[in-house]
């Protein structure tokens, strides 16, 4: 199948363009888009087949749901066979925006698409491409991020053709995304309300609306010995081909510590890789050292985070230590990545 990509500057202009892209996903077919977290994969939610076809093109596990996006409010009640208070408050507060609502689904929504459980995850995209997509798709578009299972997600269209060049039909390339982590999920079909994936939308902002928020203990455990509920959540995930370890501590500590266990697999003969940052990165001794940015804009460090664990892809690097980034806002989810990443092996000094 031959990739066309196409360049979207300004959703009136390349309404030509969106519309094309609008007809491949009515028709079954598959198509990459921006939104405002990371590039999603694009294809009917409510055509089974449709939404088959995303799991064969990335080589997803079949266990692993799909988000539903929409582009219009009321559009979350037709998808849903009960709707809490919650969810309208939810999505009154932070539509079109970084957080997925999970329901109970109803049955225009097939099996293929919620990974064969009976809650549906939705979400409306803030970015003007995606909704103006999603309008001319139909109204439900299925899309998990747009690169192949366990690779970083994508947060620039080039990222998404090194995955799926001749497997989807088309890429809309609407620049690099906003944002660089995905969606924060809540699930609201638990007593209290459960984040199962944490994101740009933080505990506290979601209990500011609705009061007591929970957060899935599988998550952020760095021993796996916790399920994390959301089905994704479980694969290994976001990884790039070289070993990843984080080191966790004071920054002196972490600094000599890194460059103690780079010298080491140095003398294995190995490439090694460092993620610092500005404030650090000066001070380590590796075959390739790349600053994650200052350490104090979290916002800036989620925004390059993928796109730093792909560029030590194409460097042929067999190992990579970082330096690790927990706080109560963003850092969680940066921490989240790092650590699945990392397969959780992490070093406290
Ligand atoms: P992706 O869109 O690739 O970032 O993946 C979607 C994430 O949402 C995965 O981690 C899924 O497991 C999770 N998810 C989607 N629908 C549900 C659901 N109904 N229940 C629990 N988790 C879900
Ligand atoms: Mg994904």
């Amino acid at each position: 199948m031959d990739t066309k990509i196409e360049k979207i500057r300004n959703c009136l202009l390349d309404a030509e363009k969106i519309r094309t892209a609008g007809a491949i996903i009515r028709a079954g077919g598959l198509v990459a888009f921006p939104t405002e977290t990371v590039y999603g994969l694009g294809a009917d939610a409510l055509n089974a087949c449709a939404a088959r076809k995303i799991y064969e093109a990335k080589g997803r596990p079949s266990d692993n749901p799909l988000i539903v996006h929409i582009a219009r409010f009321s559009d979350l009640e037709r998808l849903s066979a009960a709707l809490p208070s919650s969810a309208k408050r939810l999505s009154e507060a932070f539509w079109p925006g970084p957080l997925t609502i999970i329901v109970q689904k109803n049955e225009i929504v097939p099996y293929e698409t919620t990974g064969g459980m009976d809650t549906v995850a939705v979400r409306m995209p803030n970015h003007p491409v995606a909704l103006a997509l999603i309008r001319e798709s139909g109204g439900f578009v299925a899309a998990p991020s747009a690169n192949s299972s366990g690779r970083p997600s994508p947060t620039l269209a080039g990222h998404v053709a090194d995955d799926l060049d001749g497997r989807i039909s088309m890429i809309l390339d609407g620049g690099q995304v906003g944002i660089g982590i995905e969606s924060t999920i809540i699930d609201l079909t638990e007593e209290i309300p459960t984040i199962l994936r944490p994101g740009y939308i933080t505990r506290e902002m979601l209990q500011e609306v609705i009061g007591e928020v929970r957060i899935d203990p599988g998550i952020l455990a760095s021993d796996c010995t916790k399920k994390p509920k959301a089905p994704g959540m479980k694969y290994k995930h976001y990884a790039p081909r070289a070993e990843l370890i984080l080191v966790e501590g004071e920054e002196e500590r972490v600094v000599s510590k890194i460059n103690e266990l780079s010298g080491q697999a140095f003398c294995d003969g190995k490439r090694v890789g460092v993620i610092g940052t500005d404030e650090t990165c000066a001070r380590y001794q590796a075959h390739v050292v790349i600053s994650i940015g200052v350490r104090s804009d979290e916002e800036a460090i989620a925004r390059r985070l993928y796109k730093v664990l792909r560029e030590f892809d194409e460097m042929d690097i067999d190992i990579i230590y970082s330096e690790s980034f927990a706080t109560p806002n963003i850092g969680q989810a940066i921490m989240n990545r790092l650590l699945k990443a990392a397969g959780y092996q992490l070093i406290r000094v």
